[in-house]
């Protein structure tokens, strides 16, 4: 993929408004040199997201979200990275420089077969309006959806019979391939055939809002009941949500989520108008579905039929959670009487008594592994020592280490056997590196005391300035922050930097740390505690090197350039002291 060049992408920035971008989603009010909020990345009550004005950087001090505006767009708000390029640079008035060249035959092809698949739609949907769709609507009426959810799902119908797509669009080679492109035509011996005959159309669109694909459910009692869209450059079943890009909103401001097993299901809730439901495509939810689940909201509920299968289903998705489960979120779980879903339950007993099921009868992820657990394991003590055994194997796929001990825990009251949770692989930095312990306690400041010092010359890169010359060597290749140093250092030193350049390079540098936005957004770090710290770590460094030295002039010299340090020190450590007291 080409890339845009450093240059627009720093113009960008600096003339984009962060503030204004989060503020679309986060009420923000001023402490200190920041601005702080509620975290749209995760449930809070006291506000421990910060955006710097100053670097146009957010981080979150409760859940370690963090970065520039582009980030933001790409987690919050689903943005590819290129399109969150061109939507700041809209919203800058910059054009995209001719130099970006994103492969242009590739981005016409897709934007092409964006554009084929809305006229898709809009064509299934005027089937549905027309005569031919006479028998579809009665559909939708038989199942209570009103038109208005029509229009805004933008329902459709596939007539019976081959050619409708033909009809449409006309039969030249070129838009039949590009049909088939999208999936909506299957080609076979005899030419292109329609894929969707005689079925209701429910049109799947991606974050974007953009469709990608559809779902038919057949009209009657053919086979299959349900069929979707293959996969194709623009669908992925696996990785969407039916009801994604129209509910998020919803989601979002009022904090409720359900997660359904059916198109109708999400339909008919919002025809009840509960807006707040996704579902899988047809198949068992998948780690990415989940993924963006529990994005978008930490305690979604999942409902499931409660029978046999529903139970079953219900059993894989807490198996697939559990490596995605931090202490953050609280997950529940809903079984429905037996045969009914969302559907035909709110059509029997009506919204309030649905809602009232949802918050009174959902239970938490926990009490559903344990009940489900049990009826596993079976009875007595050989079922208990089966439920352990199971739930053993489970909680190694758990990341979370304190939910882990937490759901051990419990687990062990219940059956009454220890777990022996095997140990899981740890992999630390220092693995990687084989120093000697004697020389890694010499090197190694105090973690804190790198946070500071890097936080302090990002907040102001001016300091860089009054770095002394073998300040390089401050940090070493053990500390997590390392090769940001070292790209700073090296930045300050060749670049006429403003204040902005260098967290902003860093950022584009290394889009996965979040570090670099939690340094400008920590409290400012003041001219005095800089001092000190800069004293500290030099001295420290200092210490180390006359350790590792052989040869008496350089130790020396060295033990010369320690004695000044220290005086200065304490020097500052006076005089720091006398201003408290004044
Ligand atoms: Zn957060």
């Amino acid at each position: 993929m080409a890339q845009f060049s450093p240059t627009f992408l720093d113009e960008l920035i600096s003339r984009t408004d962060l503030a204004a971008i989060i503020a679309r989603h986060v009420e923000l009010k001023p402490s200190g040199a920041n601005l702080v909020g509620l975290c749209p990345f995760h449930h809070e009550k006291t506000p421990s997201f910060s955006v710097s004005v100053d670097k146009q950087m957010y981080y979150c001090f409760g859940c370690g979200k963090g970065g520039n505006a582009f980030r933001f767009l790409m987690e919050h708000d689903g943005y590819p990275f290129p399109e969150a390029v061109e939507f700041l640079a809209q919203k800058a008035g910059m054009p995209i420089p001719a130099s970006y060249v994103k492969n242009p035959k590739e981005e016409a092809r897709k934007k092409q077969g964006l554009d084929l698949l809305t006229k898709v739609a809009g064509v299934f949907a005027r089937c549905l309006q027309s005569d031919e769709g006479k028998k579809a609507s009665l559909y939708f009426t038989q199942r209570k959806l009103p038109a208005t959810i029509i229009q805004r799902y933008q329902l459709g119908y596939a007539p019976a019979g081959y050619g409708f797509m033909k009809r449409c669009f006309g039969d030249e080679p070129k838009i039949l391939q590009q049909l088939e492109s999208i999936g909506v035509l299957v080609s076979n011996e005899r030419g292109f055939a329609d894929r969707f005959r005689e079925r209701v159309m429910f049109p799947i669109r991606d974050k974007q809002g953009h469709v990608v694909g559809f779902g038919g459910r057949i009209l009657g009692d053919g086979e299959p009941k349900y069929l979707n869209s293959p996969e194709t450059d623009f669908y992925h079943k696996s990785n969407l949500l039916y009801g994604y890009s129209e509910h998020r909103e919803f989601v979002r401001k009022h904090k409720m989520l359900v997660v359904v097993e059916g198109y109708m299901d999400v339909l008919a809730m919002a025809a009840y108008d509960l807006p707040y439901a996704v579902a899988p495509l047809g198949t068992a939810i998948t780690e990415p579905q989940l993924q963006n689940i529990l994005r978008l909201h930490e305690a979604p509920i999942f409902c499931f039929d409660g029978d046999r299968a529903g139970r079953q289903a219900a059993w894989r998705s807490i198996e697939r959670m559990l490596p995605l489960l931090k202490t953050e979120h609280s997950p529940k779980f809903l079984y429905l009487p037996d045969g009914e879903d969302p559907d035909t339950l709110l059509q029997k007993e009506g919204k309030e008594a649905f809602e009232k099921r949802l918050n009174d009868d959902a239970k938490p992820m926990l009490e559903t592994w344990l009940t489900g657990l049990k009826n596993i394991a079976g009875d007595g003590a050989e079922g208990r020592a089966r439920m352990a055994k199971k739930a053993d194997q489970m909680l190694l796929n758990m990341s979370d280490n304190y939910l882990r001990q937490a759901w051990q825990s419990e687990i062990e009251k219940i059956s009454g056997v220890a777990l022996q949770q095997q140990k899981r692989p740890q992999f630390t930095a220092s693995a990687r590196h084989q120093i000697s312990p004697k020389l890694q306690q010499r090197l190694i400041v105090s973690p804190m005391k790198h946070d500071l010092f890097m936080a302090a010359l990002l907040q102001k890169p001016k300091y860089f300035r009054s770095l002394p010359e073998d300040a390089f060597n401050f940090f070493i290749d053990t500390n997590p922050a390392y090769p940001i140093y070292t790209r700073a250092f090296s930045l300050a030193g060749v670049e006429e930097t403003t204040e902005l350049d260098i967290a902003a390079q860093l950022m584009r540098e290394f889009p996965d740390n979040h570090n670099i936005a939690r340094w400008v957004n920590l409290p400012l770090v003041e001219d005095d505690e800089f001092q000190m710290l800069l004293l500290d770590m030099h001295i420290t460094y200092l210490d180390g090197l006359r350790g590792r030295s052989e040869g008496l002039t350089v130790i020396i010299r060295i033990n010369e350039e320690l004695k000044a340090l220290r005086n200065q020190q304490h020097k500052l450590n006076n005089s720091l002291k006398n201003k408290k007291t004044l």
